[in-house]
């Protein structure tokens, strides 16, 4: 690992889009909860992981008002989710916190490209929710956890390449690290998880449901349009 490319700022990790267009059509807009489960948890038991795949669990949704945190920019905003997850589950050593945003501008500093921002060896990870719906969701997702499984950049290749590039291997040293975090979890049978409790942040405790909707349909129309 090149440390010299990683641009770690204290507890943080950046993560940028793959194009400067596509960051142009992205737009703050209500943000929505997309797990990306079945991608993520295909990314934790790659061939890597030999037999001992990981299995990321998301528990339920838990709804926060506060519209400040609509545009994620600053470190205030960045405290302010590790009290969220400390109201919210108690323990912020052994699960993980994934909170949905329509905007992410600072990760450690003003970044105004980035659209997630994750902890490392920490308990929480912010996503813009329309990144998080589409098609680079799962990487997007797993990127950050890998930042809170004590993961930091590469060069740019694989899962924690700084920029989204459609490469979700992880190295054999990574899940190495991974296997060391106090964040994954194992049953009696062996079997080893995550568990992660997702956020939906909102403007204000009275929910729209007609305008997140509309959204959701937006959302399902395009990825038909790309299967074309
Ligand atoms: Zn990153």
């Amino acid at each position: 690992m090149n440390r010299w490319s990683m641009p770690l700022i204290g507890w943080l990790a950046v993560c940028f889009g793959t194009s400067q267009a596509f960051w142009n059509a992205t737009e703050a807009s209500a943000a929505v909860v997309t797990t990306q489960e079945a991608g993520v948890d295909l990314i934790f038991r790659q061939d890597s992981f030999g037999s001992s795949p990981i299995d990321i669990r998301f528990g339920e949704v838990v709804t926060i008002a506060d519209s400040g945190l609509l545009n994620f920019d600053s470190e205030a905003d960045y405290f302010s989710l590790f009290d969220y997850a400390r109201d919210t589950v108690g323990d912020l050593n052994s699960q993980l916190n994934v909170f949905y945003t329509d905007q992410i501008t600072w990760c450690g500093g003003d970044i105004p490209a980035a659209v997630g921002c994750g902890a490392v060896n920490g308990p929480v990870l912010i996503v813009e929710s329309d990144f998080a719906a589409g098609a680079f969701g799962a990487e997007l997702i797993a990127h950050e956890i890998g930042h809170n499984l004590n993961l930091g950049h590469t060069g740019g290749e694989g899962l924690m390449g700084p920029r989204l590039n459609n490469d979700t291997t992880l190295t054999a040293g990574e899940v190495a690290t991974i296997f060391e975090s106090r964040f994954v979890q194992t049953e009696l049978s062996g079997a080893r998880f995550i568990q992660v409790t997702p956020y939906l942040i909102q403007a204000s405790a009275v929910p729209e449901p007609g305008a997140a909707g509309m959204l959701v349909a937006g959302l399902a129309a395009g990825m038909a349009w790309r299967r074309r």
